[in-house]
């Protein structure tokens, strides 16, 4: 089969590897039927998480069918149209009972990590995967759930969701601020209604991401390039500062930002993933009575955000912006790596432009 194979840091190929074959009694091999990249990848392709091996094949979203399965998998079978979750949970272990699927101990990967995906195992940026844990792992697709809308539910709707809303403790009437407006920001615009979000900030310096935003539901955006930002999200408020901030970007500068627009007893949830130390201004924070939450994704909500997808409710279809197939796969990554210029958001590859 042809696949999307990781060779360090800069490098990468589409080209030969060897099919996958089922290994563990609960294991299914999934014929992947759409994929598409996401910023992690790129950080990957940087050399920034060193746990990735040369030879590993890349990406953890997909959607696709159920080919093959194990002895021990008993809720799904071959044929069956499945959402591939970027996070492997085994349902059994002390954490996955808690729905801490981020951290499932189920030895598989052997990490206490339950992002495996295109990062310990091989990943979905190919034409087959092998995905462990089948049965809780991947989710049935009903029919009126295009590939499209199906795979921003891989990672980025749960983890704008989770990390973002949920841990951010949105609440009925909250002035919401998202810094960062790619599609893990967009995401958590898109369900900051779910809690009921009076006001919803958008924050970035890319003005087709701040256009964008609006669609997914931003009531206001902030060009944070413009040196008066912070004035103009803080009119947005009574004056003292934003509910919860999200940042959805993962530099110290725009955790700086989210510290410097929250309200007293307000939230800073971080949902964007540093590769450097940040400042932390405690001696400023403790007596705002400020919480900062932080985390890897659950995908503990994705069964319920399925059901919102199907229903219409959250805007799935929009970020999908390009179209490339399998044999594209280069292209693709090339369009989305140059986003600012190409106007990409999520792009899609699939097997089959026609159904996607
Ligand atoms: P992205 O790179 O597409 O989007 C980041 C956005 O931030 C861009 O629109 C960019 O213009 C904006 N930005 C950059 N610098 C800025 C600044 N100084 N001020 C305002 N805006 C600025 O990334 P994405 O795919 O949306 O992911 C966002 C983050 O979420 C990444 O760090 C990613 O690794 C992380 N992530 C975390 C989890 C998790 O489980 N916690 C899961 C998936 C992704
Ligand atoms: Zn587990």
């Amino acid at each position: 089969m042809k696949a999307l194979i990781y060779h360090g840091p800069g490098k990468k190929t589409w080209s030969d590897a060897p099919r996958p074959q089922l290994i563990q009694p609960g294991d299914a091999i999934v014929q992947v039927d759409t994929t598409t990249i996401c910023g992690t990848d790129l950080h990957i392709l940087k050399g920034d998480v060193p746990a990735v091996q040369a030879g590993r094949i890349l990406g953890h979203e997909g959607v696709g069918t159920v080919v093959e399965t194990g002895s021990a998998v008993h809720g799904l079978a071959v044929g069956d149209r499945v959402l591939i979750s970027c996070i492997k949970s085994c349902g059994h272990c002390a954490n996955c009972r808690s729905g801490l699927y981020s951290h499932c101990l189920g030895e598989e990967g052997q990490s206490g990590i339950g992002w495996v995906f295109g990062h310990l195992i091989d990943g979905t940026q190919a034409e087959y995967v092998r995905v462990p844990y089948a049965d809780n792992s991947l989710y049935k697709l009903p029919d009126g759930v295009s590939d499209a809308e199906a795979v921003m539910l891989s990672d980025i709707l749960p983890t704008g969701f989770e990390i973002g809303v949920l841990a951010g403790g949105v609440s009925p009437g909250d002035v919401v601020a998202v810094i960062g407006t790619g599609p893990v920001g967009l995401a958590a615009i898109a369900t900051a209604g779910l809690c009921g979000a009076g006001t919803i900030v958008a924050i970035d310096r890319d003005a087709n991401r701040l256009e964008q935003a609006r669609g997914f539901g931003a009531t206001d955006t902030v060009d944070s390039s413009d040196p008066g930002w912070k004035d103009k999200v803080l009119a947005l408020t009574d004056g003292a500062g934003v509910d919860v901030a999200i940042e959805a970007v993962g530099l110290p500068e725009t955790f700086s930002m989210a510290v410097s627009l929250a309200r007293p007893g307000g939230h800073i949830a971080n949902v964007g993933v540093h590769g450097a130390s940040v400042t932390l201004p405690l001696q400023e924070l403790w007596i705002q009575n400020i919480s900062i939450t932080m985390g890897l994704v659950n995908t503990n909500t994705t069964p319920m955000l399925l059901k919102l997808v199907v229903g219409h409710k959250i805007p799935a279809a929009k970020f999908a912006t390009h179209t490339f197939t399998f044999d594209q796969v280069m292209e693709a990554y090339d369009t989305f790596a140059r986003a600012a210029e190409t106007k990409a958001l999520k792009v899609i590859i699939t097997r089959n432009p026609a159904h996607s």
